[in-house]
């Protein structure tokens, strides 16, 4: 059951093969069974039971939309009414949210089953699910290595068949790097496609919420229910979403593509790359056209990155002061000793990291040279991409320059974990969709295509990684656990 898709399961609840409380059952045994791959924070087995049930009725009353009854899980960055909502942190470990981000809201109102709430690195800062209060998630194509992060949980969850779907955030590709590390299709859309409501902030200019699944089809059917306008986020856009599961089967006769010559040059690992070869030349055959293209800008991302991202988690970070909510040290002396030792206290090394970097950019003297510095460099990087969209109806490049690295390799070295996202980065810096899809095994480890497109096509990536997974069943290679 494990391995099916969203489609094959709900025709399998309709057909009464099986009841959506049988399913919830089968995938709770999973995620005790494996329980050592650390994927979730908080189990909801109590609270599955009954959402499977409900949908089990509604399912036989014939009222019930695909998702009903159908067993997915939340990264632990969005709030869940009445259900811990850690963020990765010890800061927020007791804490219980008192409302539902607008996704959750909208998977509830649709049936889905939730299982659990999924590890993740702290506030979302990391690539390897290390920084998490809880201990690392573990990838389970080889369980020394890291999963990716910061949705490292979501992606070992889904490759490991612990849930059939997961929700991750990406703010700097903390969706695509961890699917990509797991073998598993994951799309970032559009900045303001999916609503930030109840999506704890890291990084607000940045961050978005998007499907972690097993095939782009899954992914189609889970932004169909997460995208659309939400009144309580002022960024999200009001604009219509599109029919994503009806867009799947167009052709890519005529598709044009570029490769930037910026992303297959040096640091790429030659097995990564060879996969690449061969992914891109499965898309010429089925009728593609592809062109090297140049974005110059590219370079300057990692920097303009993380200048922006401290800057603005530095603000977002400040309402942990240990009065209104989160962690609060044993008795404070005044109120200068409640901030500074709860803050000292509650955030991690890599969380403070940032908080440091972000506060010294903005302040008076220094904003100008870095900060606004930064914010130019982003719109470089975004003219560049405009330009190459413009010439090509998508960009494909590598997601990560390496398979899989071992847990620990990289925690002593934080620049040497920030290159981890020196292919994802951009893109959210210029605000556009992407998506990362399976394209074969180096040394054993799964590898990733990313694909790019102009701002809300996602139904036409979703449609490119559809037809490339026709031809192709890198998606459904499974871990041997
Ligand atoms: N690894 C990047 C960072 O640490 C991206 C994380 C993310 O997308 N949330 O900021």
């Amino acid at each position: 059951m494990h391995t099916k898709t969203i489609n094959q399961l709900a025709q399998g609840l309709r057909s009464g093969e099986f009841s959506s409380v049988e399913l919830t059952q089968h995938f709770l045994q999973r995620i005790r069974q494996h329980e050592s791959l650390n994927a979730f924070i908080t189990v909801t087995e109590g609270l599955a039971l009954q959402a499977a049930q409900a949908a089990d009725q509604r399912i036989a009353s014939g009222d019930a939309s695909l998702l009903a009854g159908i067993p997915i899980a939340q990264k632990d960055i969005f709030c869940t009414l009445g259900v811990k909502t850690s963020c990765g942190s010890k800061m927020l470990d007791n804490f219980i949210a008192p409302y539902n981000a607008t996704v959750v809201e909208k998977f509830n109102h649709a049936g889905a089953v939730m299982l659990g709430k999924l590890n993740m690195d702290e506030f979302a800062m990391g690539s390897s699910n290390e920084t998490s209060f809880y201990g690392p998630a573990r990838n389970p194509w080889d369980t020394q290595t890291v999963p990716g992060g910061s949705s490292g949980g979501s992606a070992a969850a889904v490759a490991a068949g612990l849930a059939v779907a997961a929700t991750g955030t990406d703010t700097g590709g903390s969706i695509r790097q961890p699917a990509a590390f797991c073998g598993i299709t994951g799309l970032k859309p559009t900045y303001g496609r999916v609503s930030r409501y109840g999506m704890i902030a890291y990084a607000s200019s940045l961050d978005q919420g998007g499907p972690m699944t097993r095939t782009a089809e899954d992914a189609a059917i889970l932004l169909q229910t997460m995208a659309g306008f939400d009144a309580k986020d002022s960024t999200s856009a009001d604009l219509p979403v599109p029919d994503y599961p009806a867009a799947l089967n167009q052709p890519l006769a005529g598709l044009k593509i570029g490769l930037p010559k910026e992303f297959f040059g040096e640091g790429l690992d030659s097995g990564v790359a060879a996969v690449l070869e061969t992914a891109i030349s499965e898309y010429r055959k089925l009728g593609a056209e592809v062109a090297d293209i140049s974005m110059p800008n590219l370079n300057m991302a990692i920097p303009a990155y993380y200048v922006i991202a401290c800057a603005e988690s530095s603000a977002n970070l400040s309402r942990y002061d240990g009065v209104r909510f989160g962690y609060r040290c044993e008795s404070p002396v005044d109120l200068t000793d409640l901030y500074t030792r709860s803050r000292g206290e509650g955030f991690g090394k890599e969380v403070k990291r940032r908080i440091l970097m972000g506060t010294y950019a903005l302040s008076a003297g220094y904003y100008d040279a870095y900060y606004l510095k930064a914010q130019k460099v982003r719109r470089l990087i975004s003219q560049d991409f405009q330009q190459a969209l413009a010439q090509v109806d998508v960009i494909m490049s590598p997601v990560t320059p390496t398979t899989a690295f071992g847990i620990g390799a990289k925690m002593d070295d934080p620049i040497a974990m920030y290159l981890a996202d020196i292919y994802t980065i951009a893109i959210n810096l210029a605000g556009v969709p992407a998506m990362s899809v399976p394209a074969g095994f180096s040394g054993g480890m799964p590898v990733g295509l990313q694909i790019i497109g102009n701002h809300f096509t996602e139904d036409r990536l979703l449609n490119i990684a559809h037809q490339y997974q026709q031809v192709t069943d890198w998606h459904q290679q499974t871990p041997t656990l």
